[in-house]
Formats: C-alpha cells, sequence, structure tokens
C-alpha cells in the first residue's frame, strides 16, 4: 500500500539487477513496479555460469589480452568470435577495449571491480535470509586450471590485481589439481583456488525467488516491452509499452542488461553497451560430478556443478543484440567437457545463448540519467553480474536516496564515455 508521502519507481528489467535494486529500494520505503518482457530472471541472468566472484579483479581488457585476440579469431574453436558483417559496428567499440588495457587504466578498473564484488555474498545473505535462495549461495571456493605450466595464475599485472585487492590464492600443481578434483582429465599443469569465491546452484531460481520477495513486500509485477520513454519537462514522464499501453512515472530505473542501450537512447544519449554473448550447456544426467566450480584457463569456460546437472558456460562472441544463437560454439564446449571430465555423459544437455552487456571497459554504468531529472541507470555488469548485482542494487537504492553509495562512483558515470 503506498501513501502520498511514498516515492514510486518504475524499474526496467527484472534480471539479477533489476530485482535486486527493487529489494534494496522496497527496504527504503520506495513503491516498486518490475517490468519485463519475460518472467523474472530470464535474460542473462538465467543461464550464467553462477560464479560468485568477490575476488573477481583483474579485467578482460589488460595490457597483453589484445596480442591474443588475432590468435583467437582466426581459431574457429577459440573463445572469442566476431560474426562476419558486425565488425565495422564493432571497431568503435573494440576501440573502447584497446583503450581500457594500458596499466593505469586497467589498475583502476580494478580497483571499481573490487568494490563492486567484494561485498557479493554479505549484500545477497541480506536479501535472501529466510528464504529458499539462501541455500543456493555457497562460498566454497573457485578453480582455475590451465594446460600451461604458468596458465593458472595469469599475468603478473594479474597477480598484482588480487594482491592488492587482498585476494587470496592458492597455487595448485598437477597432482594436487588430481587430488581436488579427481573428475578432471590429467594434463592441467598449474591451478589456483580462490577459496573466498564460490557459485550460485541456480541463477534462474535465485532471480524467481527474490522476485517473489519483491512481490511479497508489495511490488507491481509487469509483463511486456517497454518501446518509448517520453520526456516532458526534463523529467521522463511516461513509457509506452509494445501494444500501445502507456504508463505515467514517478522515478526512472533501468536495469535491461545488454538491451538498456536502446532504453537510453529514448532518453537521449549513446551508451557504447554490446551484447557480449555467451553460451552453456547443460548436462541434465553427467555421471561425472566436480566438487566446486572449475573454470577452464585456456579456453574461456566455467564448469559449474548445479543443481539441474553439470553446467559448462563462457566463451565470447561479438553478433549483435537480435542476432541468431550460433548453436556451434555451443557445441564447442560439449567438445570441451569431453576432454576436460573424461567418461562424462553428454546425451541429455540443453543449449542457451545469452547476452552480457559489456561496455567497452568491462564496468557498468551506475549513475543518475544527465538531464532526466527522475531517470536512473543501473547495467553492464558483463562477466560480473551475478557477482555485482546485490552490490549494483543496494548502490542503486543509495544514489536514489542521495545516499553515499560507499562505491567509485566517478568508475561507472555515464559521462565516461562522452568524447
Ligand atoms: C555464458 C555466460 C556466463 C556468465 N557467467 C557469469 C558468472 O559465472 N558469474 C557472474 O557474476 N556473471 C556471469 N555472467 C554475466 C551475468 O549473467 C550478467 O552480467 C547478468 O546476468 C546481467 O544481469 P542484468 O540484470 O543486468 O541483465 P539481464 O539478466 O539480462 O536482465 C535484463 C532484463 O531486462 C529485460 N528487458 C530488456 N529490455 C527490455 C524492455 N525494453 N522492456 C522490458 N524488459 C526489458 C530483459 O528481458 C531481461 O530480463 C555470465 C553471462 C553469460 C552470458
Amino acid at each position: 500500500m503506498t501513501n502520498s508521502t511514498t516515492q514510486h519507481v518504475t524499474i526496467i528489467g527484472a534480471g539479477i539487477v533489476g530485482v535486486c535494486s527493487a529489494l534494496w529500494l522496497q527496504r527504503d520505503g520506495w513503491a516498486v513496479t518490475l517490468i519485463d518482457t519475460q518472467p523474472p530472471g530470464n535474460g542473462a541472468s538465467f543461464g550464467n555460469a553462477g560464479n560468485i566472484s568477490p575476488g573477481g579483479v583483474v579485467p578482460y581488457s589488460i595490457p597483453g589480452s589484445l596480442r591474443q585476440v588475432p590468435k583467437w579469431l582466426f581459431d574457429p574453436t577459440g573463445p572469442l568470435s566476431i560474426r562476419p558483417g558486425y565488425l565495422p559496428r564493432l571497431l568503435p567499440w573494440l576501440f573502447g577495449w584497446v583503450r581500457a588495457s594500458g596499466k593505469e587504466e586497467a589498475l583502476r578498473i580494478s580497483s571499481a571491480m573490487h568494490a563492486l564484488h567484494a561485498d557479493s555474498f554479505g549484500a545477497y545473505a541480506e536479501l535472501t535470509r529466510g528464504t529458499e535462495a539462501d541455500a543456493l549461495l555457497e562460498r566454497i571456493g573457485q578453480l582455475y586450471v590451465s594446460e600451461k605450466a604458468d596458465g593458472a595464475n595469469g599475468s603478473a599485472l594479474a597477480q598484482e590485481m588480487r594482491a592488492k585487492a587482498g585476494v587470496r590464492v592458492e597455487l595448485l600443481g598437477e597432482d594436487e589439481i588430481r587430488q581436488m578434483e579427481p573428475a578432471l582429465a590429467p594434463g592441467f599443469r598449474s591451478g589456483i583456488l580462490l577459496p573466498d569465491n564460490g557459485r550460485c546452484r541456480n541463477p534462474h531460481r535465485l532471480v524467481s525467488i527474490l522476485a517473489e520477495e519483491a512481490v511479497r513486500a508489495g511490488a507491481e509485477l509487469i509483463q511486456g516491452e517497454v518501446k518509448a520513454l517520453r520526456i516532458e519537462s526534463g523529467r521522463v514522464a511516461r513509457l509506452v509499452l509494445v501494444g500501445g499501453a502507456e504508463r505515467t512515472l514517478d522515478h526512472l530505473l533501468i536495469a535491461a542488461g545488454a538491451a538498456s542501450g536502446k532504453l537510453v537512447r529514448e532518453l537521449g544519449r549513446h551508451v557504447p553497451i554490446e551484447a557480449e554473448r555467451g553460451y552453456h550447456v547443460t548436462l541434465t544426467d553427467p555421471g561425472v560430478a566436480p566438487r566446486r566450480p572449475v573454470t577452464h584457463r585456456d579456453w574461456g569456460f566455467a564448469a559449474q556443478p548445479m543443481e539441474m546437472g553439470l553446467r559448462l558456460a563462457g566463451t565470447v562472441e561479438f553478433a549483435g543484440l537480435g542476432a541468431e544463437p550460433n548453436w556451434k560454439r555451443a557445441d564447442l564446449l560439449l567438445a570441451q567437457a569431453k576432454r576436460m571430465f573424461p567418461g562424462v555423459r553428454t546425451d541429455q544437455v540443453s543449449r542457451w545463448c545469452g547476452n552480457r552487456p559489456s561496455l567497452p571497459d568491462g564496468l557498468p554504468i551506475l549513475d543518475r540519467m544527465p538531464g532526466v531529472g527522475n531517470a536512473y541507470l543501473a547495467f553492464g555488469n558483463s562477466h560480473f553480474g551475478m557477482t555485482a548485482g546485490p552490490v549494483m542494487g543496494r548502490a542503486a537504492a543509495a544514489l536514489m536516496g542521495r545516499r553515499e553509495t560507499g562505491m567509485p562512483m566517478n568508475d561507472f558515470r555515464i559521462d565516461r564515455f562522452r568524447h
């Protein structure tokens, strides 16, 4: 029930960021409407690898990562693919990505990632306490393995970033990896264990439960696609749904993942957000079970034991937001699964493709919309949205409540992309 002093916010997007934002805003006394084209948690938040990574402080764009790109691009089985014909449209984003790879820039980005990720489990715990979602989150460590003797620990700069952020790392040799994960094939010569990281055993169910909690606390949940935003006197006054229905707005939060760029354009600005697509295969009867999340460093995908089976998720493909999936990318994951886990059964498989919301520097936008008094932005968590979601939501609520967010907000400003 709202009264005349209650402020109302409409959140576009019921993924992990939108739903967590809803819950934090409700705690601050806001009345909330969540709008999504689909039921909650069916965007990128549906099929990700479920790694919860407080120690996720190494950006994808760092000195040296550019050197790997040509090799990956020319290898059809490599972890990166750009759909032919899409390269010209992607070039500005790629230039931004390269710009972000300078050492100073990468260190700044790393420390912003630390601010966003370090308290992921703590922030989740506040939202999931007393719900079934609590048991889905586990701090059981993450293992990273490589077939190269020096592959798992990353570059000297990556190691420096982890040390600076106080991320605990245990170095492992081939025998220790085998002892830790007997299901793994031999031949992984180096490994690292990040004991303070962990996982979510079912990302979709997590978002669904949190959305149910928001509804229980009074949120209105609307299924529909927002196609237009109407500005009047410097405020976003109304939204228009596909089909023509209109709704008046008190405040607006855009948390629409990879599709947020279209909505920001409605408010008069361009943001260089790309759908950094990834795939998963989930094996519902795999016959093998790693004990914890295992990421294959050389191939860029994670193997995650989940409620519904063993999920292999990862790889990067740029093809544009609405492009048809290329299921061969998912089949590559299946082939990798067979190499990684000898004896794995792959006869019962579901495949999925999802859009990571990615800005060139890998950091999100968490900001007020310049020039539009009642609009706010929270999207772009790229490879780390399941980790950052509850912290993004908490900071979005603080921003909208004009409180200190505890975040390096300059690093998340929309204006960093204005040239
Ligand atoms: C293969 C893969 C593996 C990943 N692994 C991990 C991992 O292990 N750990 C991790 O932390 N992160 C991981 N991620 C990243 C993570 O999944 C995303 O960063 C996160 O889910 C983004 O959440 P979101 O709420 O911003 O977006 P989404 O979950 O995509 O939600 C946005 C919602 O907005 C809705 N929407 C969009 N436009 C409109 C509109 N016009 N009107 C109404 N609704 C709209 C969409 O329907 C969608 O439901 C992975 C991603 C992929 C693809």
